[in-house]
């Protein structure tokens, strides 16, 4: 394809996107482009602009459900090729194709204190500014400084993170769709390594405690609503183990659905549809989705 010559990062056709998903379901992206960095992002936003091709923006995929038809247009995923990290005196700067887990750790290793809560969390900085992820009381928007993204004509510019309307589990960046971010920085505080550490590791051993570690699952599927859990709702019902041919609703996190073989999009989207209308039916609480739904019409 004439499209996309000039870029340095991965380019491939019809790539299945359940390698790009940690819930390891998806068919085929028609594109799929990896960027080797900033420029190789800005390029190819320009060209898919310009030649009218739809732009999916992907992280790890640790959020995302995409569906058994796949994606059409382009997909570019944000990864190792952003994946710097610097830091500026309290300041940190990384990449948005950087784990934000692994930041947190290279920042602990420096004394700089503000991002314990992202330990466990298996998304990029990207996906996790676009997402506000967070744990513990805490998330990104509590040390969010500014973020650097590019528009879709691939300009780049900055935006202060008060701009971004970043709320629970929400921001403009995932609302909109206008933007892709390439890089954020922290406003972090000091304190001694073996303080965060320890704060990491208690967060840690409480995820090991209460999460189905180590299978295919893409995080909390409801946020929580006002006032409540949405794993003690669907516990609450009976739903734990509940079972659409491979897709599970965990027996050990009932807000986690598990891929325990080879689910389907449309089995997780019927099991959640399941859980919402028994939850909805016995309680009277209608879940929201925290789960991102792509390539599906409508979604
Ligand atoms: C085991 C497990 C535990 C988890 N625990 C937590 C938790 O404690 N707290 C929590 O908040 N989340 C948690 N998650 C969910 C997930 O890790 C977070 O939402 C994470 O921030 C998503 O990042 P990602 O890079 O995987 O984004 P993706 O899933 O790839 O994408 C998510 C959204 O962000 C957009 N996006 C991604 N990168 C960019 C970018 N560079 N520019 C613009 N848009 C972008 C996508 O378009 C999509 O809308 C968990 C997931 C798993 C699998």
């Amino acid at each position: 394809m004439d499209l996309f010559r000039h870029i340095q990062g991965e380019v491939r056709f019809d790539e299945p996107m359940r390698r790009h998903s940690s819930f390891r379901i998806g068919g085929p992206a028609d594109v799929f482009v990896s960027p080797a960095g900033v420029d190789d992002l800005c390029t190819v936003l320009r060209e898919a602009g310009e030649c009218e091709m739809p732009v999916t923006i992907i992280g790890a995929g640790t959020n995302l459900l995409v569906s058994d038809e796949g994606i059409r247009g382009c997909v570019i995923k944000i990864g190792r090729g952003l994946g710097g990290m610097r830091r500026e005196g309290e300041r940190v700067i990384a990449g948005a194709g950087a784990p934000i887990a692994k930041v947190a750790r290279w920042a602990a290793g420096l004394g700089l204190s503000g991002l314990e809560f992202a330990e466990g969390i298996p998304g990029s900085v990207g996906g996790a500014v676009t997402m506000n992820a967070g744990a513990h009381g805490s998330d990104i928007s509590c040390v969010l400084e500014e973020v650097q993204v590019a528009d879709k004509s691939g300009q780049l510019f900055n935006l202060p993170g008060s701009q971004l309307e970043l709320g629970y589990r929400t921001s403009v960046i995932r609302t909109e769709h206008e933007f892709t971010v390439t890089a954020a920085t922290f406003q972090m505080t000091t304190d001694t390594t073996e303080a965060i550490f320890e704060r990491m590791q208690a967060i840690g051993e409480r995820r090991r405690r209460t999460q189905p570690l180590g299978q295919a699952c893409a995080g909390s599927i409801f946020k929580n609503p006002p006032g409540d859990y949405a794993a003690r709702l669907i516990e609450s019902c009976g739903l734990k183990g509940l079972r659409i041919n491979d897709a599970m609703v965990s027996p050990v996190h009932a807000n986690f659905i598990v891929n325990v073989g080879n689910a389907k999009a449309v089995d997780v989207i019927r099991l959640i549809e399941t859980v919402r209308q028994r939850v909805l039916d016995d309680t009277g609480v209608h879940l929201q989705l925290e789960l991102e739904i792509i390539g599906l019409e409508g979604h």
